[in-house]
């Protein structure tokens, strides 16, 4: 149930950043993540949904865009891949499209909390 875990630590920094703003409910929220985040985006809305009853979250809208992943290989080749995480529970392999080499992921492993609309 990691994905359980990943959305309670995302709504606990909304449900901090809302104190902070003395909120009295959270509207809606919109995330960024990459499809190398721990948790597919599809995992995340739904695991979400299932915590925030009982919150000042409670039905709040949940926006997710997607992040493209990039990767960057030892010949110093850059490229933005798809990854298919519906069809695979593990991390895939990431390989360069152009020589088949062994990647560093530059960018799409992140999940960011870019707006919170709260009252
Ligand atoms: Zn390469």
């Amino acid at each position: 149930m990691h994905e359980l875990s990943f959305a309670q630590s995302v709504l606990d920094s909304i449900l901090e950043e809302a104190e902070k703003n003395s909120a009295k409910r959270v509207k809606s929220v919109e995330i960024e993540m990459g499809d190398l985040a721990l948790v597919t985006a599809k995992e995340l809305e739904s695991a979400l949904k299932m915590i925030i009853d009982g919150t000042i979250a409670e039905g709040m809208e949940i926006k997710i865009e997607k992040i493209p992943v990039r990767v960057r290989c030892d010949k110093g080749h850059e490229n933005e891949i798809e990854v298919d995480r519906d069809h695979h529970h593990m991390m895939p392999a990431l390989k360069c499209p152009g020589c088949g080499g062994s990647v560093k992921v530059l960018q799409g492993n992140e999940c960011i909390l870019k707006k919170i609309i709260a009252e």
